[in-house]
């Protein structure tokens, strides 16, 4: 390979723009040359596309820990899985599959001292079952957010009889932590989403005792039918409405596990959002825990996590889905239909395979 290329910022959206795939460039970019010492050239494999993805297309973040991308400029922050090529850093031998989050042109360049924010790792294949995605998906931030979501907010406990109700359910994180909350005791789950084949996934492929598309059926009536005893435990993925509805039913002393609000995403609001008065006084009157979730603030706790998580996936209790568009050309376009529910489980683009 001696030609590159990688993703431009072209344009923002505005920060209560709805992202189209025309605010995304792709364009030649130099082929790596000489490596100098501790650098490692690596082949982009896979490429994840995230919604927290969505603030660095605005001028300011409105979050301390990343930065804004820059029109014109290559676009960061998107987690990866490569091979190296080749390596002049001794840890690093060409054939290894490695994962950061970076930016990943067709062939990257990576000094390990330069990442230090989010080093490259080399990623431990006898853990994969033979499938080099999982990293972006269960084995990686996803399955972690999911992870710790549910055992540090869910407040689950065997034999208490709980129901879980799940937003963004047929989603990456939505899809897992649906499982998750099922193995850690809940009696009941029961996701929210976006389409009918997407409610047939969740009851028919993982087991959700019910669905609810959001976008044909009234979440409340169908919730009160589907939780009879209330919701105990809420993983919300979405914000806005639809977690008014779902609070409005939550029993006393139940959890929120805060987790995403992609709702208010295209919209000018700060994080978490403010909620209305309502929701606010039934959070209050039945003492519901509703505080923010940051995946990033466990970091002490993602080597046990991540363990757990591969006992369970490569044992099959824990199933994955992904949905794969073609191409680093089309990362923008698959960001865009990522945001809009274009998915079923993580939305992946796939750039190459391994040699
Ligand atoms: P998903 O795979 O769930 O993809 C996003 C999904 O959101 C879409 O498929 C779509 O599904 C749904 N969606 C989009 N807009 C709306 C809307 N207006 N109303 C309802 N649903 C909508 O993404 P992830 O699993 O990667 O992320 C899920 C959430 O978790 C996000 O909010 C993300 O920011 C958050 N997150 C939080 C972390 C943390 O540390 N707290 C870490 C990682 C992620 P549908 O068809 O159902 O509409």
């Amino acid at each position: 390979m001696s030609t590159n290329a990688h993703v431009i910022l072209v344009k923002r959206p505005g920060t209560n723009g709805t992202p189209t795939a025309d605010n995304f460039g792709f364009e030649e970019c130099p082929f790596p040359a000489e490596l100098e010492a501790g650098e490692i050239l690596i082949k982009t494999l896979y490429v994840s596309v995230d919604p927290a993805l969505r603030c660095r297309m605005n001028e300011d973040t409105g979050v301390h820990y990343v930065t804004p991308w820059e029109i014109g400029k290559e676009i960061g922050g998107f987690i990866g899985v490569g091979q190296v090529i080749k390596s002049s850093d001794p840890a690093f031998s060409p054939g290894d599959i490695v994962e950061a989050q970076a930016a990943w042109p067709w062939v990257a360049l990576f000094k390990r001292k330069q990442e230090e924010q989010n080093p490259l790792r080399k990623v431990d294949t006898s853990l994969l079952g033979g499938k080099l995605t999982l990293p972006l998906t269960v084995l990686g931030l996803i399955g972690l957010t999911s992870y710790l979501g549910i055992k540090e907010k869910g407040g689950i406990k065997p034999g208490q009889n709980q129901t879980l109700v799940v937003s963004g359910a047929a989603g990456a994180c939505g899809s897992v932590a649906g499982q998750l909350g099922r193995l850690e005791g809940c009696t009941r789950v029961v996701g929210i989403c976006g389409s009918n084949e997407k409610c047939q996934f969740l009851t028919q492929e993982l087991g959700f005792d019910g669905a609810i598309n959001y976008k044909t059926e009234d979440v409340k009536e169908r919730l009160a039918a589907l939780c009879p005893d209330g919701v105990d435990v809420y993983f919300d993925n979405v914000g806005g409405e639809m977690s008014d509805t779902v609070i409005s039913q939550m029993n006393k002393n139940s959890n929120v596990i805060l987790c995403g609000q992609i709702a208010v995403y295209n919209k000018d609001v700060p994080y978490p959002p403010p909620i209305p008065e309502s929701t606010e006084t039934r959070i209050k009157d039945m003492n519901i825990n509703r505080t923010r979730f940051l995946v990033l603030n466990y970091a002490d706790k993602f080597e046990e996590a991540m363990k757990k998580l591969a006992e369970l996936v490569l044992s099959g209790k824990i199933k994955v889905r992904e949905t794969t568009m073609e191409g680093l050309e089309n990362t923008g376009k698959a960001f865009v239909s990522m945001m809009n529910g274009g998915n079923i489980g993580k939305q992946i683009v796939h750039v190459a395979d391994p040699s």
